[in-house]
């Protein structure tokens, strides 16, 4: 398979040069030349097949003709080995819980897949050692850290705002050692993220060592998120629910519902779906005016999704050749305040006992505010409620236990480098390493 660039001006790569570099030379995203549709076989027997069958089919449609089979199956298999269940919230709602991974986070699955992949290319395809950097304003870390632990040939610096992320985050990723170096910016997210950037511009450095991304740009993280769609529908259809199915997606940079969007164009039979966003709803406006005005972000309950500019906004619009009306015929938004994510978090809590965390609970809402009659809805419940313990305390209440495998990482000891957030320090640092 070839990928394209979204900008169109730099030329097709094969999937190893995607993956390697993460961005198309001309700062473009890289697209698959063409979306293979699943036969009907598939979809007439998925309710029959396991989370790994499924996906390994999903898979071989975009990896196949890149990657032994053998070698493609225990990829998949080895990164999904925790279950990512459907449980029924309210009425016609239902949550497919992505926080079964390691660091509890939907991303688990992306960083095992895009690590294991990576791992291969440098092992069988004499690909020279790789260098991931990675910002985060701590989820993203925990998950790309996890699945790349202990890979050889791949060394991952993980730059996070000094203060900023909370205790459990900050020991998901800086405890690990090995091939992890955690980074610790004196600056905010933004500036981790602008040293990532101008890492990734700058000719010397990327003379010196190859660098690439493991954001959700990165086509060998972002696509493996499409096997939790088929997941969902296959469960669904077990429950003879899967009629006329709307998917919800908690979304921050589009890399998850983009994948979704992928799926349905597999042929997976999903009616529409609906990106739900925080305050930051660059991409709800998007959805009403046409118009595209990236914003700063602002912070909110909901930090994994404050995300001002999008970077998968660029997939989306490509997927659906530039048209907005295309867009919208699938596709339709929604945007909740803190206040209203709280109030969401506390009312299904005290109906049902079913614990949201801050970004579900912004899927959850704008399914009970826009499900019609006969539609089944699924939001993705994107982490765990402990991972965001504070809020999710103080909105109900009540104290919150922490599954054993985030209590792991607390006994850890934090291993940071500390730096300064101009990027001459970072550049430094990173050509004597
Ligand atoms: C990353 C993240 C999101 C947003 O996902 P995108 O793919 O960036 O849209 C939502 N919720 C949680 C908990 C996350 O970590």
């Amino acid at each position: 398979m070839k990928y394209y660039s979204t900008n169109k001006q730099a030329p097709v790569a094969d999937l190893q040069e995607a993956v390697v570099k993460g961005l198309a030379s001309d700062k473009g995203l890289f697209m698959p030349e063409s979306i293979k549709p699943l036969p009907k076989e598939f979809f007439d027997q998925i309710e029959t097949m396991s989370f790994q069958e499924i996906s390994y089919r999903v898979a071989d449609a975009f990896f196949g003709e890149d990657i032994p089979a053998e070698t493609l199956k225990k990829i998949v298999y080895d990164t999904l080995s925790f279950d990512v269940p459907l449980v029924n919230v309210t009425e016609e709602i239902y949550s497919l819980e992505l926080f079964h991974g390691p660091t509890l986070a939907f991303k688990d699955v992306g960083g095992r897949f895009m690590a294991r992949l990576l791992g291969y290319f440098i092992k069988k395809q004499g690909q020279k050692d790789v260098n991931v950097l990675v910002a985060t304003s701590g989820d993203t870390g925990s998950a790309v850290a996890n699945g790349f632990l202990g890979v050889e040939g791949i060394h991952v610096y993980v730059l996070y705002p000094k203060g900023k992320v909370s205790e459990i985050q900050e020991k998901q990723f800086t405890t690990l050692g090995q091939n992890i170096t955690a980074i610790e910016v004196d600056g905010t997210f933004d500036d981790c993220q602008a040293l990532v950037k101008s890492a990734f511009m700058d000719k010397e450095l990327n003379a010196h060592l190859s660098l690439t991304s493991a954001n959700s740009i990165n086509v060998a993280r972002f696509l493996p998120q499409s096997f939790y769609y088929f997941y969902a529908y296959a469960q669904l259809k077990k429950l003879g629910k899967a009629d006329n199915v709307v998917v919800c997606v908690p979304s921050g940079n589009f890399g998850n519902i983009t994948a979704g969007l992928f799926g349905k164009r597999m042929g997976l039979p999903i009616s529409r779906f609906i990106a739900s966003n925080n305050k930051n709803d660059i991409f709800y406006q998007y959805l009403k005016t046409g118009k595209y005005t990236p914003q700063p972000s602002v912070a909110t309950i909901a930090n994994a999704m404050d995300v001002g500019d999008p970077s998968n906004f660029a997939r989306v619009l490509d997927l659906y050749g530039g048209s907005h009306e295309a867009i919208v015929k699938e596709v339709s938004g929604a945007t909740y305040t803190d206040e209203q994510i709280s109030e969401t978090v506390q009312w299904v809590y005290n109906k049902t006992h079913y614990l949201l965390d801050p970004h579900g609970a912004c899927g959850y809402r704008a399914l009970s505010e826009n499900l019609k009659p006969g539609e089944t809805g699924v939001f993705l419940e994107t982490a765990h409620p402990a991972k965001f313990l504070e809020t999710v305390e103080k909105i109900i209440g009540e104290k919150v236990d922490i599954p054993a495998k985030l209590q792991a990482f607390m006994h850890g000891e934090k291993k940071t480098v500390p730096m300064e957030k101009d990027f001459a320090s970072f550049k430094q640092y990173l050509m004597n390493v």
